[in-house]
């Protein structure tokens, strides 16, 4: 059986963004792991038992980057399954959207975590380095675009 992890594509618009264009000043939350090869992810984690998918991403969020649920908004309607091969296991990813309320919220990492960066679109493309995630990102986008 595929281990099963879930989290949160985070975004925050940035204030200064003109108004017309709803996704200008969007930036996407990263997260540059301490193991491994040092990868860009959003903050996602393992299922607890007892715990369903949600549960597991808001909490992962708040362990790995320091905002609680109540500093979201859950975006309705996208969610966002991965598969691929972890440590020699099938791993399966679910993601789900949130904005940040306070664009200034601080991110707090934990050890898994070494640095973080807010990112346009391209540039999380650029470190998100796997295709699934980039993929990801760009539909992520494309759905807040299409929401107004
Ligand atoms: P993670 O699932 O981010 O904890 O990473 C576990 C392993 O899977 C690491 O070796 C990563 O480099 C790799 N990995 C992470 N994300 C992806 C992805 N989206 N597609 C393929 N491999 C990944």
């Amino acid at each position: 059986m595929a281990v099963r992890a879930c989290g949160l594509i985070i975004y925050r618009r940035l204030q200064s963004a003109p108004c017309s264009k709803v996704t200008d000043g969007i930036e996407y939350l990263l997260l540059q792991t301490s193991y491994g090869t040092h990868h860009w992810t959003p903050p996602k984690g393992h299922v607890d038992p007892g715990e369903d998918d949600l549960q597991t991403a808001f909490r992962e969020t708040q362990e790995e980057a320091g905002l609680h649920a109540s500093q979201l908004t859950l975006i309705e309607g996208y969610k966002k399954e991965l598969h691929y091969p972890a440590h020699g296991k099938p791993k399966t990813v679910v993601y789900w959207l949130a904005e940040v309320k306070d664009c200034n919220a601080e991110i707090k990492l934990s050890e898994e975590h070494q640095a973080f960066q807010w990112l346009k679109l391209e540039d999380a493309c650029k470190l998100a380095e796997y295709e699934d995630m980039q993929v990801t990102l760009k539909e992520a986008h494309e759905f807040l675009c299409s929401k107004k």
